[in-house]
């Protein structure tokens, strides 16, 4: 059985790697979607995004990094694959996480979505939060990859290494 794993990554984090890890010990295939939302303000670009998840997913040999935009549910269609998983990481995400399950599923019947809950070492840890940190200077390499970590200093520096 295969899995999707669709979100924004970023970039992506600790949090994030951990869900993929567990998923990728339980199914046969975890497709790692990244999406490509045009009104969305990103940090990094859809390549930039996939290129990271690429590098710190390397070692998984069942996990595959792609991108999507429009619909879940059509992308769901396309990929042949209508199981979703999400994490959680506190009741904060349980509301959202509901209403875009029961839409999901109100547009395709088929479609099902599963919840890993966060461990709770990760269970504080955002996208959001680390770029604020790494913003202000401090320390990320305990919340990201050092791949991460070299990108995303770059970026704030605006490109110079
Ligand atoms: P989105 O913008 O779709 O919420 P994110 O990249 O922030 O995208 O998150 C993708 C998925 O990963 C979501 O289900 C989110 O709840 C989950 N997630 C994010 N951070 C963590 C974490 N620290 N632990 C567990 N799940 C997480």
């Amino acid at each position: 059985m295969n899995v999707i794993y669709p979100g924004s990554f970023d970039p992506v984090t600790y949090g994030h790697i951990d869900i993929i890890d567990r998923c990728a010990k339980q199914f046969d295939r975890v497709i790692v979607s990244v999406l490509n939302n045009t009104a969305k303000n990103y940090m990094f670009t859809i390549e930039e995004r996939m290129d990271l998840l690429k590098k710190v997913l390397d070692k998984y040999e069942n996990v595959e990094v792609d991108s999507f935009n429009g619909l879940l549910v059509d992308y769901a269609n396309k990929k042949n694959c209508p199981l979703i998983v999400r994490g959680l990481r506190a009741v904060s995400d349980f509301e959202y996480e509901m209403q875009m399950a029961h839409v999901n599923k109100k547009l395709q019947e088929n479609i099902e979505t599963i919840y890993l809950v966060s461990r709770e070492k990760f269970s504080y840890l955002s996208s959001s939060i680390v770029k604020e940190v790494a913003m202000y200077g401090g320390d990320i390499s305990c919340f990201v990859p050092k791949e991460v970590e070299k990108a995303l200093i770059e970026k704030i520096n605006g490109g110079e290494k």
